[in-house]
């Protein structure tokens, strides 16, 4: 037993350093592709792109002369369409698999699910996601370690909110709480985080960064699925979300609030806060404070069947018709403004809606064209992560098809300008993924 560690160690010790001193890094050359670079909504004309390590070296209409070596790999992209890897600007990637009440249950089972999930993720070509609440951290290292294949995150860590906002999936026997005394299993397991008071936002938003959170999430109105929070309720109080802000601009990133209402939303702006999550239930007067300060909206076409979900006759069902009515005008408005717009989907505690999550995108063609919509969800959420600063988890540039940027890239057998329903099917229409110069599939025939 011992003679096989210190083996293990001995050969640890060797390969490691002689692979990374000696032997050039991997590149792939992808022949005869045309580029949506997810900035100019029209392809390009035949190119060749020849990627290095883990970023994108030179792309030329020109062929690009390769050395030969094994370490390079060749792909005849037989005219097929070469984009960046998708982003959804609004995720959960521990609730999508389970239910409310598993959320809350074994956390060993949780992240396993979760694990499934992130790989099937990013086999749908979402090589990022930016993910606006739950217990990631682990599940992120994970992956960035490379034991098992997933998706970029940007993680909030747990959801801040009030008692009896959105987000307090407690129920009334927890009640009351003691300020300082134990934690309820939802803040056990990290997925929400109750504070009512200046102080209690700053340590949790400070727990939070200190676990790696690249940006922090606190929900300054009501929600849908919360049992216990009113759509149109404000929660945090300026000052309150004024600590958060405080803390996540001293540790160098950002605040995101969850608001819909005018009220909400306003207060969130007034107190520092950079991007609204959500605003369906925002007015003309909102959107052009939006525009005037810069402020982010993060936006969800939140599909029909999320809504349909909720049970009739529930106080849940009638709050998420309410908000679903406000997703069309909130659209126009961002239209009409102009405002920073970012596209993510807010699945939760639904894998089929999850493998819906390209059809979301393309749902988007109800305001948007194809183009402003898969430049929306490449360069333009790229822009949105990068409001992270130092805090980014992943320095150097997403959502682009450039030399100098991170290869996170999809062969698409087909031009998703001309025909953006190729993205709903990606295991067909993706023949290739790669996600920071490494490839996760390749069904791109030889
Ligand atoms: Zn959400």
């Amino acid at each position: 037993m011992i003679a096989r560690s210190i083996a293990f160690v001995l050969l640890c010790g060797l390969t490691a350093p002689l692979n990374a001193q000696t032997l050039p890094p991997a590149a792939t050359v992808f022949q005869n592709v045309r580029i949506f670079d997810g900035k100019v909504g029209q392809l390009s004309g035949p190119s060749h792109v020849l990627i290095r390590g883990n970023k994108i070296e030179r792309i030329s209409t020109d062929p690009i002369p390769t050395d030969g070596s094994a370490t390079t790999m060749l792909i005849d992209g037989g005219g097929r369409t070469l984009m960046p890897g998708l982003i959804d600007a609004h995720w959960h990637a521990m609730l999508i698999r389970v239910t409310p009440a598993q959320s809350f249950g074994d956390v060993g089972y949780n992240n396993l699910v979760a694990g499934a999930e992130a790989t099937d993720t990013l086999m749908r070509g979402f090589t990022t996601v930016r993910d606006l609440g739950g217990p990631t951290f682990g599940l992120k290292a994970a992956i960035d370690e490379g034991v098992l294949p997933g998706p970029r995150i940007y993680p909030s860590g747990a959801v801040i909110t009030v008692t009896s906002g959105h987000g307090d999936f407690r129920q009334l026997t927890d009640l009351p709480r003691t300020i300082g005394g134990m934690l309820s299993r939802m803040e056990q397991v990290g997925g929400a985080m109750v504070a009512d008071s200046p102080d209690e936002v700053r340590v949790r938003t400070r727990e939070q960064l200190m676990q790696g959170a690249s940006q922090i999430k606190l929900t300054a109105g009501g929600g849908v699925s919360s049992p216990f929070s009113p759509v149109d309720v404000t929660t945090f109080t300026e000052a309150e979300l004024r600590a958060a802000v405080e803390a996540a601009e001293n540790w160098g990133t950002y605040v995101a609030t969850h608001a819909f209402t005018p009220t909400a939303i306003q207060r969130s702006i007034a107190a520092g806060v950079k991007v609204i999550e959500h605003g369906m239930l925002m007015d003309e007067a909102t959107a052009k404070l939006m525009a005037e300060k810069g402020i982010w909206l993060s936006m969800q076409p939140i599909p029909e069947a999320l809504v349909l979900g909720f049970p009739v006759g529930s106080v849940q069902r009638a709050k998420a018709e309410e908000v679903w009515l406000g997703i069309g005008p909130t659209y126009e408005l961002a239209k009409k403004y102009k405002l920073k717009t970012a596209w993510g989907t807010d699945v939760l505690f639904s894998r089929a809606l999850a493998q819906q999550q390209g059809a979301i995108l393309a749902s988007l063609t109800r305001w948007y064209t194809p183009a402003e919509a898969l430049i929306m969800a490449t360069s333009t959420n790229a822009e949105l992560l990068a409001l992270s600063g130092k805090r980014n988890p992943y320095p150097g540039k997403l959502g682009v098809v450039e030399e100098g940027a991170l290869a996170d890239l999809l062969l698409v057998d087909g031009d998703p300008i001309a025909n953006i329903k190729l993205i709903e099917d990606p295991a067909k229409n993706f023949v290739l993924i790669m996600k920071d110069g490494k490839i996760y599939k390749n069904t791109v025939p030889r």
